[in-house]
């Protein structure tokens, strides 16, 4: 008998906690690797060592815990880095020149990169 597999991974995408995701994002083709390894241990450590972010449809708090904790840590040294613009804010500037708007883990007015990311700047 097999065990029972608690997390799956999509290499590039998201860890998942069933092997067809009810959010939609995995297709047929998908690739998935399952980690029978990570069995005992939490979201959040599963994510912590595989180095990918919780899906928020299988882990929904756990998820947004993560989020948070990689915001916090950022901030960390005095600079936000990595933080992700979120959807409603990006559907604003995304036409802009050059697009800017408020970073939500230190409510400065920062520039957007292309690939909807604050750009690295100092916390007030
Ligand atoms: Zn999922
Ligand atoms: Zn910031």
């Amino acid at each position: 008998m097999h065990n029972q597999i608690r997390y799956y991974s999509v290499p590039g995408g998201h860890i998942h906690s069933n092997f067809t995701c009810r959010g939609g994002s995995i297709g047929v083709f998908t690739q998935r690797i399952s980690h029978p390894e990570l069995n005992s241990l939490s979201p959040t450590k599963a994510a912590a060592r595989i180095g990918l972010p919780l899906c928020g449809h299988c882990f929904p708090g756990e998820a947004e815990q993560v989020k948070q904790q990689a915001a916090a840590k950022a901030a960390d040294d005095g600079y936000c880095t990595q933080v992700h613009v979120p959807s409603e804010i990006m559907a604003k500037v995304a036409r802009l020149y050059r697009p800017h708007g408020e970073c939500p883990a230190c409510g400065r007015d920062v520039a957007i990169s292309k690939l909807g990311k604050f750009r690295k700047h100092k916390r007030p």
